[in-house]
Formats: structure tokens, C-alpha cells, sequence
């Protein structure tokens, strides 16, 4: 009886302990998992500013063009979050594969839902690319979200609706930007193909929530004047008209930084062998500039843009824009070329497309699906 008793107590005492060891396992997990959801938030919120201070760094202000301003500040941003390696094909599948297509634009989803599409976005793209160039998943998704919801939720109710959602996302990726904007126009186009002006709209409501979340607004900012400024005439827009429109030369005004963003990216790695007449560098990266009236003088993007002049130079003078380097020799040949007519002239800035948009298919991403 005694050793019974001696049994049960000891079994009560094990008990306790293994409860007791539980009960403070338990409670060292909760902790570990809120250090953890802290430590996740606060490093968010570090990336959160770093975007914003490294982009300060860069000394964009100093560019006196808004349009140059508010595209370098924009490319800034779609590099650091490695958008630029997101084709805009690849953005369409991950769209398709996260079931948005068969949910209505003007649903919200929490910010959550939005880290779910946001990781696997990355985490595909890291499959696709070589060892040696994987990205930081996890830095790039805290980086975009973190952008995301600065600019769609500035309010922070922590939900954003589909519509803005894929309309930064297919703005902001990598790919051509006729396919971008054929993506777009699917978006925004009724079933027999023809755009509805409420939906494009409601497009630049969103896509210029872009300039202004770096600070562009005052230049690009949203207005209800915006649509027509793009299509004065309220006439049927098919799809070949609006690419007509978005590509033209200059394109509408509240959207030129977009086409300047993807000539921005086509110069990053543009060589000009030639001195710059302002800051007196040996050669250029990106864009030239060659006036118009002083002979010879040519300077870098960088004094270009920040107003830069000398010498009998004013920067009033008439500049023209060089994307890409030609040695005087090939520029004579071209010009011979072009004076005994082997150069083709007025080519077409997109192919035409069939005006009906081709239906959804899933098995073939290169066709332009709804996205
Ligand atoms: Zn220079
Ligand atoms: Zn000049």
C-alpha cells in the first residue's frame, strides 16, 4: 500500500514535471515564434525605409527633368526588388496560377494573400535563373511588399484590391512594353475587344499611384483630366490604336516616364567612347547628348539631366538623345546608305496585332491571355 501510494505520487510528480516541461515548451515556442513575428516585422520595416533612403542616395532630386527623375526613381526601385528579372509572361502565369483571373478586379485581398503571391512570384523566377545568380527571395519580397503597400495602402487597412495589384505588378516587371501594354489592354477591354474608357480610368488611377509613391506626383500624379490627355477623342479604341497612342512619339503626358523607364533599361550598358564636354569623363554610360548648334559638344546623362553647361553652351540649346555609339566611319556609311535608300524608313514602332484578342489559354504562356 505504501509503496502504491509511493508509485502514484511519484507518477503525479512526472506527470507535473512532463506538464510543466510542456507548459514552458509551449511557452518558449510562443515566444520564439513572437521574437521571430517581431524581429520579421521590425526588419520589414528597416527594409521598408532602406528602400526609400537608398533611393535618396542615389540623389535622384538633382535631375531637373521630372520625366528623367521620375523614370530613374522607378527603375531604382524595379531593380532593387529584382522585378526587371520578372518577364511580363512569367507575371501572367503567376497571375493565372494564383487563381486572380477568376476573381473579380475590385476584390481585396490582405496583405498575406498578397506575401503568398508576392513569394511565389520569386521563388519561380529563382528556379528559372543559374546558380550564380539566384536573388535574395526573402529580401526581395519584404522590399516589394513593403513598396506595395506604401503605395496602394497608404492608409493601411492591410488589403489591397486585385485591380492595383496586378495593374503595378504587370507596370512594374521586366518583359517588352508592347507586351506589358498588351496585357494591360486585356484588362481593360470589353469581350469584342474594344477599351472601356471607366476601366483606363481606373488604370492611370493606379498606375500613377506609382510616381507619387516616389514623391513624383506633383509631375505625375492622378487627375481626372488624365484619360483624356491620352485619348482626346472619346472614339472606339481597338487594341492597335492604343498602342498606337501609348508608344507614339512623345507618348501621353502623364505616362512618358513609362517608355522612358524601358530606354533607360535598353542604355544601362550603352559604351560611348567619347569625352564628356562638361564633367571631362573619358567616356559615357547610357545616353548621349550632342547640341544641336555648338559643334562637338556632347555631354553624359548625368550633367545632361542636371542642367550641366559651359563654354559658349547654353541648356537651351536643342539637344539630341543617342542611345547607342557609332563611330564617325560607320556614320558616314550609314548616311550613304540612307541616301541611296537601303535603310528602311518609317518602320512601325509594334507589329499589328489581330484586333480580337485571342482567348485564354493555358498551356501556351506567350499568347495574350486575360490576365
Ligand atoms: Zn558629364
Ligand atoms: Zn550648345
Amino acid at each position: 500500500m505504501k509503496q502504491e501510494t509511493h508509485w502514484i505520487r511519484y507518477s503525479l510528480y512526472i506527470i507535473s514535471v512532463v506538464l510543466h516541461w510542456s507548459d514552458s515548451n509551449n511557452e518558449r515556442m510562443r515566444t520564439d515564434r513572437m521574437i521571430e513575428e517581431r524581429s520579421k516585422r521590425g526588419k520589414a520595416m528597416v527594409e521598408r525605409r532602406q528602400l526609400f533612403i537608398e533611393m535618396r542616395g542615389q540623389n535622384f532630386d538633382v535631375i531637373r527633368l521630372s520625366t528623367y527623375r521620375t523614370a530613374c526613381k522607378l527603375r531604382f526601385v524595379q531593380k532593387r526588388c529584382n522585378l526587371h528579372l520578372v518577364d511580363v509572361w512569367n507575371m501572367i502565369e503567376a497571375f493565372r496560377d494564383s487563381g486572380l483571373n477568376t476573381m473579380d478586379h475590385n476584390a481585396e485581398i490582405n496583405v498575406s494573400r498578397l506575401e503568398t503571391i508576392v513569394s511565389s512570384i520569386y521563388y519561380q523566377l529563382n528556379k528559372r535563373l543559374p546558380t550564380m545568380h539566384q536573388i535574395n527571395v526573402e529580401q526581395s519580397i519584404s522590399l516589394l511588399l513593403n513598396f506595395m503597400v506604401a503605395t496602394y495602402d497608404s492608409e493601411g487597412h492591410g488589403k489591397l484590391s486585385i485591380f492595383s495589384m496586378k495593374s503595378m505588378l504587370a507596370t512594374m516587371c521586366g518583359g517588352k512594353i508592347v507586351d506589358k501594354l498588351r496585357c494591360i489592354f486585356s484588362q481593360i477591354s470589353d469581350s469584342n475587344g474594344v477599351m472601356a474608357f471607366a476601366k483606363f480610368d481606373q488604370f492611370l488611377h493606379e498606375v500613377l499611384k506609382l510616381p507619387t509613391a516616389v514623391f513624383e506626383g506633383p509631375s505625375f500624379g492622378y487627375t481626372e483630366h488624365s484619360v483624356r490627355t491620352c485619348f482626346p477623342q472619346q472614339k472606339k479604341i481597338l487594341l492597335n490604336t492604343f498602342l498606337d497612342i501609348l508608344m507614339a512619339d512623345p507618348p501621353p503626358q502623364c505616362l512618358v516616364w513609362l517608355p522612358l523607364m524601358h530606354r533607360l533599361a535598353n542604355v544601362e550598358n550603352a559604351f560611348h567612347p567619347v569625352e564628356c564636354s562638361y564633367c571631362r569623363s573619358e567616356s559615357m554610360m547610357g545616353f548621349r547628348y550632342r547640341c544641336q548648334q555648338c559643334h562637338g559638344y556632347q555631354l553624359c546623362q548625368s550633367c545632361f539631366w542636371r542642367g550641366h553647361a559651359n563654354g559658349p553652351h547654353s541648356n537651351q540649346h536643342q539637344m539630341k538623345e543617342h542611345s547607342s555609339w557609332k563611330s564617325p566611319a560607320k556614320t558616314l556609311s550609314h548616311a550613304i546608305s540612307k541616301s541611296l535608300g537601303c535603310v528602311p524608313i518609317g518602320e512601325l514602332p509594334h507589329p499589328l496585332f489581330p484586333e480580337q484578342l485571342d482567348k485564354p489559354q493555358d498551356s501556351v504562356p506567350h499568347t495574350v491571355g486575360r490576365i
